[in-house]
């Protein structure tokens, strides 16, 4: 059963088997808790929170390179560009894993996996993601140190980062700044405290995944290889 499950696509093998120890799966209106039941999805019908399996959304995982000047989430009362109209020809209901700003740009991964999302944002799970920064000034050690231990925020401190100087230029610099939290407007708050405002901020790697040669508005499909990378 598990097996039919995760061959339609309802989620990973593992995640399948929780569903029916839960309780969520069906034969025939039968809920079947046991693993191991054999079905056969030609012949019976296999639901899975009430839904029938052959009526389930394909899950597809998009890796989008956001331009800035779009929104990460799929509506905007104020009317301005979503990152789905980036997309459209994609007749699957997709959602951001996470936000990025509207003036923030780069990786950002799109799916209708609503399992894989909630790991994925989940804090326990504490996935790298690394923002170049283009910065006002040139920041000194001492603040280098502080951004790399932790700045104490009105939500909170942050945890430990990794912080490189990659160029500088007259009164800016351009950094890296690995995270693995998502506090709202984390990497600008943290550049703000220790008074070099951010010019832009582009996130350049999500996890193990980059933006490789893509450009700002091009999306391409995850590989299967790497969905399970992120399971
Ligand atoms: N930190 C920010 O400040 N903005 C983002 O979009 C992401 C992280």
């Amino acid at each position: 059963m598990q097996k039919i499950l995760a061959h339609a696509g309802v989620a990973s093998r593992r995640a399948c088997e929780e569903l029916i120890l839960s309780g969520k799966v069906k034969i025939d209106g039968r809920v079947v808790t046991e693993l191991g039941v054999k079905a056969d999805p030609e012949q019976n019908v296999i639901e899975v929170d009430g839904k029938k399996i052959t009526e389930m959304e394909k899950l597809i995982y998009i890796l989008l390179f956001k331009p800035a000047g779009y929104v990460s989430t799929v509506h905007d009362p104020q009317k301005r560009r979503t990152v789905l109209d980036l997309i459209s020809g994609i007749k699957e209901r997709v959602y951001p894993v996470g936000r990025l700003d509207y003036d923030t740009s780069g990786l950002l991964i799109l799916t209708n996996d609503g399992q894989l999302t909630h790991e994925l944002i989940h804090p326990s799970r504490e996935v790298e993601k690394t923002y170049r920064a283009m910065v006002k000034g040139i920041p000194h050690s001492v603040s280098l140190k502080k951004l790399a231990t932790g700045i104490e925020l009105d939500d909170g401190k942050t945890a430990p980062a990794q912080v490189k100087i990659k160029k500088t230029d007259g009164d800016h610099a351009l950094i890296d700044i690995t995270i693995h939290e998502g506090k709202n407007r984390q990497v600008r708050r943290m550049f703000t405290a220790v008074g070099h405002p951010v010019i832009w901020l582009k996130r350049i790697a999500f996890g193990f995944l980059d933006l490789g040669k893509m450009k700002p508005g091009e999306w391409r499909y995850l590989t299967k290889q790497e969905v399970e990378r992120l399971k």
